[in-house]
């Protein structure tokens, strides 16, 4: 919570649930990042928060910017980003919207198949293409670990095979897993990025990309590591696999960027008992799993609370969303516990929720309308 955001509800009021967003913090996080990061190119993923304002401030900072999809290209061009501060990043992409990419101005490309770099050899012919593969995600509260990279026993192939259709083979990609808690969980990717890179080379090509993804973190229940913890250790990886090569590295961070600047506001809609003598209490908030809190599935992300009666006792608690589907739960397992003062009716507080929130708001269950948004 940020004096910003504490006026911003003071003074307005504004129907729950909402998101609002400190863009100073924004503003601020992209900066940490660039500082600790010397050299590396920040390519802001912009899945994790697409609202126009942020995108704007990150395009005045000079960011470069990680699109899933056509549309988040066609976004950001709209916004007057150049199509050389964009990459495509999804592996995964119908033909007719690489084409239209390409047709735009995009020459950066993420792929993980032979599939896919046919598909790009037909419809962005000449383009640059880098090749992510599978890393280990242990440590990350939001593993991104099976569904997106190849073997890196293949990578090497891969990159010849783009030589060999007419495209430019320029580096690797990875993820080491979304919200990481462990700052070293570069340091293997990072030697396998270098061991490609001395395999591809043995064949005749030079990369020059290396990509690190995304993963630094939001501060959720479990407290973190600091940033420079991270980088300081990304830094050192990338000395001890690369040396002074020279090497354009870029980084794709997403929920770090905009995690820490939201805050949604909630209201409580019910608190009641299953029986009498149950101690745990259901609490129903406005804002639930399709409302825009769809990252506490399976309660991967735990949020930080703030309620009107912080540091009174406490009991366990139930949490719930709004909606009338059974899955709607936001916290059971996890033990959370909430002030006994609390009532029906009182505001609370999801801190650090301004990632991977309202974009992912469902457009109208149940009538509920999508989370409102307030970037200042
Ligand atoms: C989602 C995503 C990111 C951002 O990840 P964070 O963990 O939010 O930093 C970066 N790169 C790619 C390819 C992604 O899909």
């Amino acid at each position: 919570m940020t004096p910003k955001i504490e006026r911003f509800f003071a003074e307005n009021q504004p129907d729950t649930p909402c998101l609002v967003v400190d863009l100073d913090i924004v503003a601020q996080n992209y900066q940490a990042l660039c500082d600790e990061l010397p050299g590396t190119e920040i390519f802001y993923a912009v899945k994790a928060n697409p609202a126009e304002p942020v995108l704007a401030l990150l395009r005045d900072l000079g960011s470069y910017f990680d699109a899933a999809s056509i549309y988040e290209i066609e976004q950001c061009l709209a916004l007057g980003i150049t199509p050389d501060r964009l990459s495509f990043g999804h592996t995964v992409k119908k033909e007719a919207h690489i084409q239209r990419a390409f047709d735009v101005g995009i020459r950066q490309f993420a792929f993980d198949s032979i599939q896919e770099l046919e598909k790009l050899s037909r419809a962005a012919p000449g383009a640059s293409v880098y090749c992510r593969y599978l890393t280990p995600n242990g440590g990350a509260d939001w593993p991104l670990s099976d569904k997106f990279g190849c073997h890196p026993d293949n990578v090497t192939d891969l990159l010849c095979n783009a030589a060999d259709l007419g495209l430019v083979p320029s580096g690797v990609s990875f993820h080491v897993g979304s919200q990481q808690r462990n700052p070293t969980a570069w340091n293997t990717a990072i030697s396998t990025a270098a061991r490609i890179f001395s395999s591809v080379s043995d064949r005749g090509i030079e990369l020059s990309l290396l990509n690190l993804g995304g993963g630094f973190p939001s501060h959720y229940r479990t407290p973190m590591c600091a940033l420079p913890d991270y980088t300081d250790a990304v830094k050192h990886s990338l000395r001890h696999y690369f040396g002074d090569r020279s090497l354009r590295v870029i980084a794709e961070p997403g929920r770090y960027i905009p995690g820490d600047a939201g805050v949604i506001q909630s209201e409580v809609v019910l608190i009641s008992r299953k029986s009498s003598n149950e101690v745990k209490r259901w609490v129903y908030l406005d804002v639930g799993k399709f409302g825009g809190l769809p990252e506490v599935l399976d309660e991967a992300i735990q949020y930080r609370i703030r309620t009107p009666h912080d540091g009174g006792a406490t009991g366990p608690v139930v949490l719930a969303g709004p909606t009338c589907d059974e899955v709607d739960v936001i916290y059971d397992a996890a033990g959370y516990e909430l002030p006994l003062g609390l009532s029906i009716g009182d505001r609370v507080e999801i801190l650090s929720a301004g990632a991977y929130t309202a974009s992912y708001a469902s457009v109208g269950f149940n009538g509920f309308p999508p989370l409102k948004e307030y970037y200042i």
